[in-house]
C-alpha cells in the first residue's frame, strides 16, 4: 500500500474499477480478472483485515443483485469505467435464479408459470397457472444413464412415470412429491388429486 491509499476505515463499501492488474480473482467464478477488465469490490472487514473482495460485475449480479444495485446507485464507479447496463445484470440474474430453480428435486409439482411449455409425455402446451409435474427421465448419454428433469400434465404422470425411461419411481410418489414441492400442502393435494393413482 503506498501512503496515497485511504487508511481501512475510510474505504468505500463498494468499488467500480478498471483492475490494475491479472492478480484478482473473481470470488464467484474463482477465475482470474483480467487486468483493464471492469470489476466490482465488495468491501469485507474480517478478522484478518479490511479490504475488497473482487468479482466480475455479471457474476456478481448472479449471485447477489442487490448489492450491485447498491453499488451502482451509490458514487462508488472509478473515472472511466464502462459498465453494464443494470438492466441486462438484472436479466442475468433471473435467468440464474431460474436454473437454480431447476434444481429442484424431482418429482414436484409447481403452477406454470407461462402457456409456454410443452408436456414431455403428450406434447401439448401445459397451459399457464395450472399444475405442472416435474419428473426424471433417464437419457442415455454416450453410453452413460443420466437422469434429466421433464415437466408434465399431471394427468401424464401416470403414463410417464410407467414409460421405461422414467427415472421417478411410482413408489412414495405422493410423499416425494409433497416434500419436494414448494407450493402450498393443500396445493399440492389439489395436485395430487389431479394426478390420481399411479
Ligand atoms: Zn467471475
Ligand atoms: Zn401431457
Amino acid at each position: 500500500m503506498s501512503d496515497a491509499e485511504p487508511a481501512p476505515e475510510q474505504l468505500a463499501p463498494f468499488l467500480i474499477e478498471l483492475a490494475r492488474s491479472s492478480r484478482s480473482k473473481c470470488k464467484v467464478c474463482r477465475k482470474a480478472i483480467d487486468k483493464g477488465a471492469a470489476r466490482i469490490g465488495v468491501l469485507l472487514e474480517g478478522p484478518f483485515g479490511t479490504g475488497y473482495l473482487w468479482h466480475h460485475i455479471p457474476c456478481l449480479a448472479r449471485r447477489d443483485f442487490a448489492k450491485v444495485e447498491e453499488a451502482y446507485a451509490g458514487d462508488y464507479t472509478a473515472a472511466g469505467v464502462e459498465r453494464p447496463p443494470l438492466d441486462e445484470l438484472r436479466g442475468l440474474h433471473d435467468e440464474a435464479a431460474k436454473k437454480k430453480a431447476e434444481k429442484q428435486d424431482a418429482p414436484f409439482v409447481e403452477r406454470a408459470a407461462t402457456g409456454r411449455s410443452k408436456c414431455a409425455q403428450c406434447g401439448e402446451p401445459v397451459e399457464q397457472g395450472t399444475f405442472r409435474v416435474a419428473l426424471l427421465r433417464k437419457v442415455e448419454f454416450y453410453g452413460q444413464v443420466r437422469h434429466t428433469q421433464v415437466k408434465v400434465h399431471p394427468r401424464c404422470v401416470r403414463g410417464a412415470v410407467r414409460s421405461e425411461e422414467s427415472g421417478t419411481s411410482a413408489d412414495d410418489f405422493a410423499a416425494r412429491l409433497a416434500a419436494n414441492s414448494r407450493i402450498a400442502p393443500a396445493e399440492v393435494q389439489a395436485a395430487l388429486r389431479e394426478i390420481g393413482a399411479l
